[in-house]
């Protein structure tokens, strides 16, 4: 999905560990949203507000820039769990280690990444 004027931070619909659902603009849990209430419609959290869908487009709270950038910090945070998980799986592997194009990986490697991260491209 195309969010244009809206960064919502990656992975924010799916904060590990959560399962009463995230509000899709502060992404804290349901029961903890900081949103404020919306004057025109009402709503609480309702990304629309804030993107521009509807005019004119809300401004971010200070609660909610704070709640935004924690979330993406915990994103960042399970990323790097993952990649050092990974690290240790391919030392594991010996003389052994060796990847192929689609071959299965653990978690959420399982992607081409492994096989060529170039990260200073
Ligand atoms: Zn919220
Ligand atoms: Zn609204």
């Amino acid at each position: 999905m195309i969010r244009s004027g809206w960064n919502m931070p990656p992975g924010c619909f799916s904060v590990p560990g959560d399962e009463e659902g995230v509000c899709e603009v502060c992404c804290k849990p349901a029961s903890a949203c900081v949103c404020p209430e919306c004057p025109i419609c009402r709503e609480y959290g309702n990304p629309k507000c804030y993107d521009g869908s509807y005019q004119p487009p809300l401004r971010l709270s200070r609660e909610q820039i704070l709640a935004r950038q924690e979330a993406r910090i915990e994103v960042a945070r399970q990323t790097l769990l993952d990649e050092e998980r990974f690290l240790d799986w391919a030392k594991d592997q010996g003389d052994g280690l060796t990847l192929y194009e689609g071959e299965d990986l653990p978690s959420a490697l399982n992607t081409s990444l492994p096989l060529n991260p170039d990260p200073f491209k």
